[in-house]
């Protein structure tokens, strides 16, 4: 029984280790990007910033002078606000305006659509020495088997077995209100499409707009699973891509 014990603790050190290094290497990284403009503005205002989030220019304007803030760029062009509009923007922070950038979101929909996962499982052996005679012969050992189990778009994957489900995203953006006196960022319901709630939640964050859910499972033979698609197993209502506008065309 001492070498099973020894086996468990092993197991427990990898995984000590494996989630301290990056914690350790994160404030190595932040403290490299902490470069400041030139701006001699006095009155309060807040900078216009840009990236490029799929394949598209994002701008919005944030309370910094940082050259690289939240993953934008800095740019020289402002605006003059009051000091209530930087309360607005302290909460608004790296959040742009769908309607304004909607290039990205439309692509960000195009790039998530709807996809089958491959469930898989499988077991590995491992022999464990057990214990030895007086003069230290190897005689006896354990036999562990360690069961992998998870889910895999590589219809390939070593133990994939017929059972599949639908990966499909769902999309949310907020809205700031002003309640007692601050502003407020409220989280929008999930939906299928940007376009469901982008007038009442205008402001999206291009890294924490998407969550995603699944369908039930469903069995096959796996001989089935090189033929199956998508589509003829999805419960989900997808975004209809052939409406590229923002109101225009959709939903009329
Ligand atoms: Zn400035």
């Amino acid at each position: 029984m001492k070498n099973k014990n020894k086996k468990d603790k092993l197991t427990i050190h990898d995984v000590v280790v494996k989630r301290i290094l990056p914690l350790l290497a994160i404030p190595f990284i932040l403290s490299g990007c902490a470069k400041r403009s030139e701006c001699d503005i006095k009155d309060d205002h807040v900078h216009l910033y840009t990236k490029t989030e799929n394949n598209a220019v994002v701008k919005t304007y944030m309370n910094s002078e940082y050259m690289k803030h939240k993953g934008y760029d800095w740019t020289s062009d402002s605006i003059k606000v009051t000091a209530d509009d930087l309360a607005f923007y302290k909460v608004k922070g790296e959040m742009f305006e769908g309607e304004k950038n909607w290039d990205c979101l439309y692509n960000k929909m195009a790039s998530c659509h709807d996809y089958l996962e491959y469930y898989y499982t499988y077991d590995d052996f491992e022999y464990m020495p057990g214990w030895t005679d007086e003069d230290g012969n190897e005689v006896g050992g354990y036999y562990y088997w360690d069961t992998t189990t998870g889910w895999t778009t590589d219809i390939n994957h070593r133990g994939v077995n017929g059972t599949v489900r639908v990966r499909h995203p769902l999309y949310y953006g907020y809205k700031i209100t002003y309640e007692n006196g601050k502003y407020v960022k409220e989280k929008s319901p999930y939906v299928n499409d940007f376009r469901e709630i982008i007038s009442d939640y205008p402001y999206i964050n291009g890294d924490k707009c998407v969550e995603y859910a699944y369908s039930k499972e469903y069995d096959f033979d796996e001989r089935q699973l090189p033929s199956l698609r998508v589509e003829d197993v999805s419960e989900f209502k997808q975004a209809d891509l052939s409406y590229t506008g923002i109101y225009d065309t959709y939903g009329l």
